[in-house]
């Protein structure tokens, strides 16, 4: 039966791409990409000969309405965005929602994510940790939003752009409890991949010490708030608002 398949892509290796993303891709009449002049390029090397059609933010709607017509002629569809896996901190969630909600399966294919991929080499023992994706931009709401991070003991995971390099790594360190360690990964599975690992506070002097370290994609990782802490009893409260409302917090 026709069903929509989220397609995770590579961060950087081509090797990355998965035997099944392959199979899938190759065999589905219709891709949807975030934007198909990105996509070609990789579904080309990969001998994907699909139909493309454009699913990004500015079009979910309308995209999700073009995709449920093509299943309903019997027409599987994959999803595929720039990098990594979609809808995180991608666009897709809602056509997910949309494609499910008219009755077709969705079929999760697993593959690259740069905040796992992170993780899975920072060495932080976290039983938890909270996915947040990108920090605002504003300095203001980005205080605010770390505020609000500030005292649970989950390791926190935060994407980030070199233009925000240097701004995100001195508000966590001016907003974060405790001394905590921070992961700076870079490059993923790129030629300059780089991992840095230290303490939270020396994270912004790293960065400074070479401009090359700025440049790049980032995943940030800092370890959870120390149970020691001083702010305890405000952490037990923060979390328990947070699990009241259902996470993510802002
Ligand atoms: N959907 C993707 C995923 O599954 O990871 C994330 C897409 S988001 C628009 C792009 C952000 O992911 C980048 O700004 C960076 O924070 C992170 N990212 C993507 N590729 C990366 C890489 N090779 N190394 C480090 N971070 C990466």
């Amino acid at each position: 039966s026709p069903a929509l398949y989220v397609v995770p892509t590579p961060l950087g290796n081509l090797g990355d791409m998965t035997q099944r993303a392959i199979e899938v891709l190759r065999n589905v009449p219709w891709v949807a990409a975030e934007d198909t002049r990105h996509s070609a390029p990789l579904l080309r090397h990969f001998g994907v000969t699909a139909h493309l059609l454009a699913a990004h933010e500015h079009n979910e709607e309308a995209a999700a309405q073009q995709i449920i017509v093509r299943l309903a002629a019997g027409e599987s569809v994959a999803l595929v965005t720039d990098a990594g896996t979609p809808t995180i901190s991608d666009p897709g969630a809602r056509l997910v929602a949309r494609v499910r909600a008219a009755g077709f399966r969705v079929v999760p294919l697993p593959g690259a994510c740069a905040a796992v991929t992170a993780l899975s080499a920072a060495g932080i023992e976290a039983p938890h940790f909270l996915f947040y994706g990108f920090l605002p931009a504003k300095a203001a709401q980005r205080e605010r939003a770390l505020r609000d991070l500030a005292s649970l003991p989950f390791a926190l995971v935060f994407y980030e752009a070199p233009h925000r390099i240097l701004a995100s790594v001195a508000a966590l360190a001016q907003e974060l409890r405790g001394q905590r360690t921070l992961v700076i990964a870079r490059e993923l599975t790129k030629v300059f991949e780089t991992i840095h690992v230290g303490p939270l506070a020396d994270g912004l002097a790293w960065l400074e010490a070479d401009p090359d370290r700025q440049r790049g994609e980032f995943v940030l990782i800092v370890s959870g708030a120390p149970a020691s802490d001083g702010a305890d009893d405000e952490g037990a409260r923060v979390l328990r608002v947070l699990l009241a409302d259902g996470l993510p917090v802002r």
